[in-house]
């Protein structure tokens, strides 16, 4: 049976937390799937002699984890990703840091990670890697020798070029990208502005529909949005420990009105200007003052960079800030839960908040913002207000959109939420509820699979694909199939 071999940066437990969009999103669509997963495992070591992988089986899953030196870790992971990759994707140019032998430490791994996958590779595999961690692993494994059709996914945004030129050597990342077969978008945003980069700053030449002709070889930019496991998380939020920890929430404190908010701490999410929303939303409005709370989940993420600390530090103070300035005995505006909650227990969180708070300055999709919306009660939904810099923004038109950045725009918005008539809330997720559903974590893979395994789904067009069609592609994928003939001279 031809087997799915995902590679990604970390590789979280197959069951539990994972404070992380990719990580939900491909254990959601991966429980359907014989599956083999590929990554770090999360630990450190001290020097490479010391590296070995480990496989361990999870019913349809196989994990084969290994740990980065300490080296790595500073090099590839703090260094070179996280410090330069994501700020300029996510156009912070400001907060880029461009350390000399970082992008040494970049290389280094994903060599490593492309030499342990090939050690393991049968020839019919479909290989999927994700994220901007292992751009260059598909053309590592082309020089490998490897012949196996190869997909990429970009979780985060692709910016405009005139941003992603202030990359070191971006032209070799760029090249490494355009080695795949199909590479995934989260927006059409995303893929205008990586064909405006392969053709504009590389020889790339756009062909019919959604391919580019470059160095000789055709690659497929396809759109699949990532998404969630809809089924089950509405099933969480109904059950009947969602409905206790409901009841605890209407007691502790007894605010009328919750707002939520839930991200990672990171400084793409916009915290620090959602908190000054809300002090806004106190000031214009203020009938809300011992009414409302915004409950702030944020659990601590890459600490070690310097960006990060900050951004926690910036928000703690805030909240000290309102809660000093407007709080009173009997009311805390804002609840501030620094560490991870589990999934049951978010659930049951968004289902009792009459208002989803979603405002990242920039967001490859946001996942949070299509958990609050699935987590409602259809009779008496609440409210997403939800970022219009969110890649989520794209197709969930009927939430209250905002620019994160206006602060008395966002204050109004929150006002419009708390005070919309039950027939409007209905109405407006009513429709998200569909999209969110039309576009959930098994689509995503589906429709990212049908494209890259081009021999089985030869005739879909994945843009103009009704949901009709979508289902069907999932269950092409789904079906038991023959051994493929997959070969490196299909394109
Ligand atoms: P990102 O991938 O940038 O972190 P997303 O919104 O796409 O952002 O995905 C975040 C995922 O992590 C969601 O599934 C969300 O439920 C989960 N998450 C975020 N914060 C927490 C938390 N404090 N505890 C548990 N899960 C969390």
């Amino acid at each position: 049976m031809q087997r799915l071999v995902i590679v990604s940066n970390r590789v979280p437990p197959p069951s539990g937390v994972a404070a992380g969009g990719l990580g939900t999103c491909i254990l959601d669509a991966l429980q359907d799937h014989d599956a083999v997963w590929f990554g770090w495992n999360g630990d450190l070591v001290s020097t490479e002699s010391e590296i070995t992988s480990a496989c361990a089986r999870y019913d349809r899953l196989t994990q084969i984890t290994m740990p980065l030196t300490e080296r790595d870790y500073r090099e590839h992971y703090l260094g070179f990703c996280n410090a330069a990759l994501w700020p300029v994707h996510h156009c912070r140019l400001d907060l880029a840091r461009f350390a000399p032998g970082c992008i040494e430490g970049y290389r280094r791994v994903n060599l490593r990670f492309a030499k342990e996958v090939m050690s393991r590779l049968r020839p019919d595999d479909l290989i999927w890697v994700q994220d901007y961690h292992l751009i260059p692993l598909g053309s590592n494994l082309r020089a490998l020798g490897a012949r196996n059709r190869l997909g990429f996914f970009l979780h985060i945004p692709f910016p405009p070029p005139e941003v992603l030129l202030a990359v070191p050597e971006h032209l070799w990342l760029l090249n490494a990208l355009c080695s795949y077969d199909v590479v995934g978008f989260q927006t059409n945003a995303d893929r205008q502005n990586f064909f405006r980069f392969a053709c504009g700053h590389l020889d790339g030449e756009p062909m019919s529909g959604n391919t580019l002709r470059i160095a000789g070889r055709i690659v497929t930019a396809v759109i699949c949005p990532a998404g969630i496991d809809t089924h089950s998380f509405s099933e969480m939020a109904k059950s009947r420990r969602a409905a206790a920890e409901i009841e605890r929430l209407r007691r502790v404190g007894e605010p009328l009105i919750n707002i939520i908010g839930v991200d990672r701490l990171d400084y793409t999410k916009g915290l620090p200007e959602r908190l000054r929303s809300f002090r806004r939303l106190l000031e214009l409005y203020p009938q809300n003052r011992k009414a409302t709370t915004l409950m702030q989940i944020a659990p601590p993420s890459r600490e070690d960079v310097q960006a990060y600390a900050q951004i926690r530090q910036e928000l703690e103070g805030l909240c000290g800030e309102i809660n000093g300035q407007h709080g009173d005995v009997d009311w805390t505006p804002v609840r501030y839960i620094c560490r991870n909650v589990a999934r049951e227990a978010l659930a049951a969180l968004y289902r009792g908040s009459q208002v989803g708070l979603v405002t990242p300055l920039r967001d490859g999709m946001n996942l949070v913002a299509k958990e609050y919306v699935i987590a409602q009660d259809e009779e008496d939904p609440g409210v997403l207000v939800l970022s219009r810099f969110a890649g989520a923004a794209e197709d969930l038109r009927e939430a209250l959109i905002v620019n994160p950045y206006d602060l008395d725009e966002v204050a109004h918005a929150i006002q419009r939420a708390i005070t919309m008539p039950r027939e409007e809330r209905i109405e407006r997720h009513q429709a998200l509820a569909v999209r969110v559903r039309e576009r959930d974590a098994h689509n995503w893979m589906a429709e990212f699979l049908c494209a890259l395994d081009i021999d089985r789904a030869p005739a879909l067009s994945f843009e103009l694909a009704s949901a009709r069609h979508r289902r069907a592609a999932r269950h092409a994928w789904m079906a038991p199939r023959p051994a493929p003939a997959i070969s490196s001279a299909v394109l």
